[in-house]
């Protein structure tokens, strides 16, 4: 174990993070291994380690090109051999890349599921020694899961290639289920089952009736008690650019990742993501896979992810290093209809994808404390945790049944025909043109449901849709049908309660002062850790008009400052990132 120590050290870790000795013992034994570990669990080393232990070359199958550079470019700083093949390597690169596998001098070898299944790949592999394969994100091997990735479900040929070449899965969200198709489609071979537990007790979870999104997001990073960087989900390409401009113009840095980049900006993005500790990025799904970013202090999901599964992995990007950091999610009655409705009409693959966002809706409706919901999904159970929004705050329950009762019937009575939003306005008592236009004022629950205002007239629509109680119209955007296990509630067999929204505040925050803007442009632009966070903000109030005088206040030296050229309080502007 003593070399495994020194190894440990050459990573610049002093101690193992749970799980990550038993696996890496379990590797180098030449045992099949399945690693279950949230995002941050620290699976990478798990593969890292061994491959330097072992002789041969590990094969490493990892889903995304930039992030492959980026991990050769960081094990090769430390002294790993470690290189990558894939499709942007000239024929010449190629031909070294052959040459060192099979002259052995190559301890890590990233590639893309696609790579490795041609038949040229494989067959440079049976010349080169391979000590072990390792297969990253591998619930992508799952049909059952999200991310499903049909190459991924090809990956069962290396066992038949390379039948005595111990096999890694690595996951960061596998429910037994998925891993049972990991298991089984890469016929693991008397397996070791490694998990760890989901609970990222360092992440405040919040999540927030949605009301003026972008000045709720505004309101969320202006509060952050130290700069520092986030991401923000957003589901359409459109929205992300369309933020990331927004976010821009109110004085906070920001860039955006989709899949429709660029791969030269994608990889611009990553670099200058990864380097400064004040940027905000604003991404589609697309960014974070294998994603490994130590400081990242917040994650924000302005629209509801597809699954639990994808949420608690994105969310666990943030407070990677252990510290604290935060997760905001907004989210509203339309935004649950519009999920499931995409679902139904345009990702319906199978049932059980429907039943994996239905689970997770249910989640967000359900009463109590949000870590012990989700990590009940994925069978874990914890006391209330003392850092989400229902256990910051009291939570307030009430007992809706009549209205829900109200509700189903006025459902029932237009036959699902006229869009819950006019539901709503008709037990209201409002005299709409969309009320007007369905004889709603003529309907005995006019007016009827004052009990409730529209918020809570929301929610309880949404706990309604997230316990199938009714049912989203396939095809009929806002509209409605009655399920048959809402005879329950209509006939009071059951009692609905519900508590009352967490509500993130929109109100307006002040504009970032210009001197600011211009400084942490600045410090972003570096591309170092010029001024710590504390310092920033010093010079942020003090502004001070010299560098002599920037140079008393934070300490550094004034030749140490003068080739940053940072802003003087009342000198010319610094541009923004391009
Ligand atoms: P995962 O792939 O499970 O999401 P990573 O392998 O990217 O996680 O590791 C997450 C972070 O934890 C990285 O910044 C990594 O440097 C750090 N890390 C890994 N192993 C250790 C360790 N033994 N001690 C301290 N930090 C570690």
């Amino acid at each position: 174990m003593k070399m495994i120590k020194q190894l440990l050290e050459k990573f610049g870790h002093q101690d193992f993070l749970p799980l990550q000795e038993e696996a890496i013992k379990t590797i180098i034994d030449g045992q099949d291994l399945l690693l279950v570990s949230p995002t941050g669990g620290g699976k990478s080393l798990v593969y890292q380690l061994p491959a330097l232990r072992l002789e041969g070359v590990a094969v490493v199958v990892c889903p995304l090109l930039a992030l492959m550079s980026q991990q050769v470019e960081k094990l090769k700083s430390i002294g790993v051999r470690a290189e990558f093949l894939n499709s942007t390597l000239n024929p010449g690169e190629q031909d070294d890349l052959a040459y060192s596998l099979r002259a052995q001098s190559i301890d890590l070898l990233f590639l893309s599921p696609e790579k490795l299944l041609q038949p040229s790949v494989i067959g440079l592999l049976e010349h080169a020694k391979v000590s072990f394969f390792a297969i990253d994100e591998a619930h992508c091997i799952s049909q059952w899961g999200q991310s499903f990735r049909p190459e991924y479900g090809s990956l069962g040929l290396i066992r038949k290639n390379f039948s005595n070449v111990p096999i890694v899965a690595m996951s960061g969200s596998a429910d037994t289920k998925t891993q049972s198709e990991i298991l089984r489609s890469l016929s693991l071979q008397s397996p070791k089952i490694l998990q760890q537990s989901y609970n990222r007790e360092n992440i405040e979870l919040t999540i927030s009736q949605k009301r003026l999104a972008n000045k709720q997001l505004l309101n969320f990073i202006n509060h952050e008690p130290h700069l520092g960087s986030g991401i923000v989900y957003c589901r359409s390409r459109r929205k992300v650019e369309e933020l990331s401009l927004w976010l821009n113009e109110q004085g906070i840095t920001s860039l955006y990742f989709h899949a429709n980049i660029s791969d030269k900006d994608k990889e611009k993005n990553l670099r200058l993501f990864s380097k400064n500790d004040n940027i905000v990025m604003v991404a589609t799904s697309a960014f974070g896979m294998g994603v490994d970013f130590d400081k990242v202090r917040f994650v924000v999901h302005m629209d509801l992810p597809n699954s639990v599964e994808n949420y608690y992995q994105e969310i666990g990007r943030a407070g990677r290093d252990g510290r604290s950091a935060r997760a905001l999610l907004l989210y509203g009655l339309q935004d649950m209809q519009k999920l499931l409705q995409f679902e139904m009409e345009v990702n319906f693959t199978s049932e059980s994808d429907w039943q994996r966002t239905l689970a997770f809706c249910k989640i967000l409706e359900q009463r109590g404390c949000r870590r012990k919901s989700l990590l009940a999904h994925f069978g874990e159970e914890i006391l209330d945790c003392g850092n989400c929004d229902r256990c910051k705050n009291k939570e307030i329950e009430h007992n809706v049944t009549i209205a829900a009762q109200k509700f189903l019937s006025l459902l029932h009575k237009t036959k699902g025909g006229v869009p819950f939003g006019v539901l709503i306005q008709i037990l209201l008592g409002k005299k709409t043109k969309a009320v007007d236009s369905c004889f709603g004022q003529a309907m005995s629950l006019f007016g009827q449901g004052t009990e409730l205002n529209e918020t809570s007239w929301k929610k309880l629509v949404r706990y309604l849709i997230a316990n199938e109680y009714i049912m989203i119209q396939q095809f009929s955007p806002f509209q409605l049908a009655l399920h048959e296990k809402a005879k329950a509630i209509l006939k009071s067999n059951i009692q609905v309660v519900i508590n009352e929204d967490y509500f993130h505040p929109n109100h307006e925050v002040l504009p970032m002062p210009e001197y600011k803007k211009k400084l942490i442009q600045w410090h972003t632009n570096t591309g170092e850790e010029v001024f710590s966070p504390k310092q920033l903000d010093l010079v942020a109030e003090h502004k001070p008009k010299s560098l002599a005088a920037m140079s008393r206040l934070t300490g550094l030296a004034k030749h140490v400052l003068e080739p940053l050229s940072p802003p003087i309080y009342g000198s010319s502007s610094i541009g923004a990132i391009s």
